[in-house]
Order: C-alpha cells, then structure tokens, then sequence
C-alpha cells in the first residue's frame, strides 16, 4: 500500500467523523512516525508491513466511533501535548478560554496560589503552571487515575511542579487561595449531545450534573468562599445556555464583579465572581 492508496481509507470515516481526511492523516503520520509534510512529499512511498498495520488498527477504532485522541493516547491542549485516557475527558479548545481568562486576571509577576478543580488529564493547572512558573498550583480530582495521570503529563511535559490530589471539589484542599478555576460537568443528563459523536466514549462523571447541569457548580459557588482570600476569583467553564443562571448563581451568593467571556465560537462559555470579604 503507497502513501496515497493509504489516504484515500479517508471514504471509511465519512459517516463517523467531521474531519476524515485530517483524521486519517493523522493516523498516517502516527504509523509512520514522520510529520504530516511527509505525506505530501512521497504520495509514492510504499508503507511496510508494520505501518499498515498500526494505520489499519487506528482506522477501525475510528470506524467503530472511537475519538482520535483516545486511539493516539495524546491531545494537544494550549502549548502543551497530553496523555489522554478513557478516565478522563478529552481537553478541548474552547476550555483554553478559561486559561487565558485565568491569565489575565492578575498582573503577571504576581506570585499567587491556585486551584484547578476535577483536572482530569491536568491540563488547565498545567497551562497555568507553564505559563507562570511562579505561581502555587493545586489540581484536585476525584477519580485515582485522573490524579496518576496529571501528575504523568506534568513530568512528561517537565513542568514546574503542581500539587495534585485526590479529593472530591475542594475537599482535599487547605488554606485560602487567590483564584479557583474549575472545568467541571454540566451537561444535564438528558441532552442529546450526549448520544453523537465523541462523547459517547468519554467518562459521563465528567460530563454530567443533575439540577440541569448545574449542580456541581452551585456546589462549588457555595463551598468557595471558605477557600478563597479577599479579592480571590472563582472562575467556570459552563455550557453556553447556561452563563445567566450561573451569574445569578454567583450574585446570590454575594460574589462581586460577576461576567461572562465568549469562546472561540462566540459562545457564552467562562463566568467568573470575585469573593470581596472574609
Ligand atoms: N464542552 C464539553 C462538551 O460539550 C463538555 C465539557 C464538560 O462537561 N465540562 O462536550
């Protein structure tokens, strides 16, 4: 099979996959261990035995709905390459939001302490922590593997050390801090996004909340303000009908400055508060 032969498997993920021909590129630079450049360059090149193979094996999972990030074992997120598992949900670009949101709602040489809430794979305590080395960064998650895994991206990335623990939202946590960010569930259970696409594979604890998906966030909006310094930050992820009703949320609750930031897309989709007593 040559290079171009393997591309054209493209036809195979039409019906499972947005993006097949990017898909299967992938997959092809991944069995043949070059950069996508490669492709273009020796549409000719015969593939040995062993790449078929592994493109073949990545192909099928994607056949059978799998996401790519789960077939490669990696995602890319901010800077940084993670290591993915079916223990947590895939980072997506929408949740950089959050990190750029978190960046810059402090002077930069500002040396602050942090939380990130249910990090999953560590990504945004990690973006965080690249970003700004001087920073204290604390990632909390209640699943075992996520913790394992988080503390594997941040010495495979060789990044400045980030506490991370097991616990459930800021129960594993002491002392007050001066921002606390969290991507956290909160899709209601209902929804039908849940039944397409990528979603289907991913940990559904990382996606769902009761009380119309809201039920983890008014948790933490509720619990906050025992761990956060005066002038401290909560900031959220949310789904992108759901910035008003966690505005409210947060004003109820007596946080102040409360706002919303749009993601790539325009979506209504990071909401924050600052908590201004003690
Ligand atoms: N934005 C993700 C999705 O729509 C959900 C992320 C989450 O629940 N925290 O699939």
């Amino acid at each position: 099979m040559r290079i171009a032969e393997a591309l054209a498997f493209s036809k195979r993920l039409e019906d499972i996959s947005d993006s097949p021909r990017l898909d299967t590129e992938i997959f092809l630079c991944h069995a043949l261990e070059k950069p996508s450049s490669y492709l273009m360059t020796w549409p000719e090149k015969e593939l040995t035995s062993a790449q078929i193979e592994r493109f073949t094996a990545c192909l099928q999972r994607r056949q059978n709905g799998e996401p790519v990030a789960y077939i490669l074992g990696t995602q890319a997120f901010w800077t940084l390459d993670l290591e993915v598992t079916t223990d947590t949900l895939i980072p997506r670009a929408d949740t950089e939001v959050l990190v750029e949101v978190a960046l810059n709602l402090f002077p930069e040489n500002t040396p602050l302490r942090i939380a990130d809430l249910g990090t999953g794979t560590g990504a945004i305590a990690l973006a965080l922590a690249s970003e700004r080395p001087a920073w204290e960064v604390w990632g909390c998650d209640r699943i075992d593997a996520a913790v394992d895994l988080a503390k594997r991206n941040q010495a495979r990335l060789g990044l400045p050390d980030v506490n991370f623990v097991q616990g459930s939202w800021l129960a594993p946590l002491g002392g007050r801090f001066d921002m606390i960010v969290s991507n956290p569930p909160y899709i209601d259970q209902h929804d039908e996004h849940l039944k397409q696409g990528d979603v289907r594979f991913e940990p559904l604890s990382a996606l769902v909340a009761a009380e119309n998906g809201l039920s983890d966030i008014m948790h933490i909006i509720n619990t906050a303000p025992d761990y956060l310094l005066k002038g401290g930050w909560l900031l959220f992820e949310h789904g992108y009908q759901q910035a008003a009703a966690v505005r409210k949320l947060f004003c109820d609750s007596g946080y102040e400055q409360v706002n919303t930031y749009q993601d790539y897309a325009g979506n209504d989709r990071v909401s924050l508060g600052c908590w201004n007593r003690l």
